[in-house]
């Protein structure tokens, strides 16, 4: 993790929910959560922000709860868990789960520069989990966010070489929720993986088309 992210204390908000959680959680890591995985792969996958007993507690995004549970199985269906960069928009774990829009322009600059590392590279693809992580990639890159609308299975082209695949966020509410199976999941990290080269496109995609996908 770049020692910038690791010490930053920007958002006072958040700085105080860890104060508070060091001695609530004194186990769990309660700082800044970078990337991980491939750091020279041509997908990039960006969650939302942290939560309090998955990356919170240990320290890597999407791991420890049911939401990583539920991307890892699902990259390791389709043969690509340790052929993927994954990181969140935000970096800090939100105040109940919601970021505020201030916190999500704070981090902005993590994200600038992950995709900054992206662009440039064949194939280079991002999965945005969810309208916020979507929102984030797009401002990051300089993009207007109307004529780019979130919609779960949509893909975009914003620019900077970068394809940008959207998905409902993998989270336990939307999929206890109905909103989001694992089929509907699959299909659309299989559309981001076949966007990046990670998978043959002759496989099944799910019949998603082009900017076409429920809108979220
Ligand atoms: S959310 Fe981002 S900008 Fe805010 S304190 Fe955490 S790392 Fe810094």
């Amino acid at each position: 993790m770049p020692r910038a992210l690791a010490d930053c204390r920007r958002c006072r908000r958040l700085q105080h929910q860890f104060n508070r959680l060091r001695v609530q959680y004194p186990d769990y890591w309660n700082r800044p959560v970078g990337a991980i995985g491939d750091p020279m792969s041509p997908l990039l996958i960006v969650g939302l922000a942290p939560g309090l007993h998955g990356a919170n507690r240990t320290g890597q995004p999407f791991t420890g709860d049911a939401s990583g549970d539920l991307l890892f199985s699902t990259l390791t269906e389709l043969e690509i868990a340790g052929r993927v960069q994954i990181t969140n928009a935000v970096k800090c774990l939100p105040v109940s789960n919601k970021p505020a829009g201030r916190e999500v322009d704070n981090c902005q600059g993590y994200l600038r520069a992950e995709l900054a590392q992206l662009a440039g590279r064949p194939d280079a693809t991002v999965l945005a989990l969810g309208r916020i992580a979507h929102n984030a990639v797009l401002k990051a890159l300089g993009k207007p966010q109307n004529g780019c609308r979130f919609a779960h299975g949509a893909q975009h082209e914003p620019g900077q070489g970068i394809a940008l695949v959207d998905s409902y966020h993998c989270s336990r509410y939307n999929t206890q929720t109905g909103r989001l199976t694992p089929v509907m999941f699959q299909q659309a990290v299989r559309r981001a993986a076949v966007c990046a080269g990670l998978v043959l496109s002759g496989s099944d995609a799910g019949g998603l088309q082009a900017g076409s996908g429920a809108n979220g």
